[in-house]
């Protein structure tokens, strides 16, 4: 298909040229909601943990665009996800700085998505007021 990496504990196989091509004709993440509206802040800043960033700028996927987007504990845990046009290969070590796991389809909200695809779903507290 294309790129194989390896994003957190899972090793991926990409189609960066589809993947690409879906994030260039999508919004950010549009809940009006005040905690959405804090991640995208942070997002845009790029006040988002450097392995997550190492992520997406592999990708080229920014970050505001967000497939996903839900705080946790009413405080500073966020889940937040990104789907991307590709194929889950296996589970392999977990590389220890990784704060995500990729999934088949997490319960993101429907929408359009060239298949096969997968969601990188990550866990980070994320402490940025704007
Ligand atoms: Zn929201």
């Amino acid at each position: 298909m294309g790129l194989k990496t390896i994003i957190g504990d899972t090793l991926v196989d990409i189609d960066l040229d589809a993947t690409q091509k879906w994030y260039e004709k999508t919004l950010e993440w549009d809940c009006a909601c005040a905690d959405c509206r804090r991640f995208i802040e942070a997002a845009k800043g790029k006040k988002l943990p450097e392995y997550t960033l190492k992520v997406l700028q592999e990708l080229d996927i920014p970050p505001e665009k967000a497939t996903y987007v839900c705080l946790l504990d009413g405080k500073d845990l966020y889940e937040y996800c990104y789907r991307i046009v590709g194929k889950v290969i296996e589970k392999v070590s977990v590389d220890p700085v990784a704060n995500c796991r990729c999934e088949l389809e997490h319960p993101c909200p429907s929408f359009e998505f060239p298949t096969p695809y997968f969601d990188i779903v990550f866990y980070d507290e994320i402490f940025y007021r704007p």
